[in-house]
């Protein structure tokens, strides 16, 4: 069975660059247009995060360091 993570953001870290969007292999991260972070960017998040399958790409990518991924346990 497939691997389940649980990834969050520290939105205020994220500058909107959209390379974690690029890297996550289940196409399950966006920017959120209707909003700004307190820096004046588009912050990244998990669309369907349920979907997560914690490979970590976008933790690694990260130029700063905004996002952790934790593994859970299969079910
Ligand atoms: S850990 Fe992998 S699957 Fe989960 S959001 Fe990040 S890139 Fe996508
Ligand atoms: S890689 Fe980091 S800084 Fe860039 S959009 Fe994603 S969370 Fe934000």
């Amino acid at each position: 069975m497939a691997a389940k993570g649980k990834v969050s953001f520290n939105e205020n870290y994220c500058k909107g660059c959209e390379l974690c969007v690029a890297v996550c292999p289940v196409h399950i991260l966006a920017l959120d247009t209707s909003r700004l972070n307190e820096n004046g960017y588009h912050p990244a998040g998990a669309v369907e995060p349920e979907k997560c399958i914690a490979c970590g790409n976008c933790a690694i990518t990260c130029p700063d360091s905004a996002i952790k991924v934790e593994r859970l346990e299969a079910k």
